[in-house]
């Protein structure tokens, strides 16, 4: 299982044990805080640019040296992610 955490510190966020949607998360270190909805919200679009990364790199090297296949990835928004997971 994934561990959530703050974009910014880099540390597990802290909630209720089997939290709900409605409920707080809070980063213990900088206070940062949401609830579960919000957050899971924000960790899937976390997960979706990292996942687009990665297919980016297989791309890349399997098309490496092949004059017939070329590989241009995408653009993509480098907007900062409050809450990452930790992958
Ligand atoms: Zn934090």
């Amino acid at each position: 299982m994934s561990v959530v955490k703050c974009g910014m510190c880099k540390v597990p966020m802290q909630g209720p044990a089997n939290a709900k949607g409605s409920d707080i998360l809070t980063c213990p270190k900088c206070g940062q805080q949401d609830t579960l909805e919000t957050v899971q919200a924000e960790v899937v679009d976390y997960a979706r640019h990292w996942m687009a990364e990665q297919a980016d790199e297989v791309m890349r090297e399997a098309t490496r040296g092949n004059k017939y296949l070329t590989y241009k990835p995408g653009a993509r928004s480098t907007k900062r992610h409050r809450y990452v997971l930790d992958m």
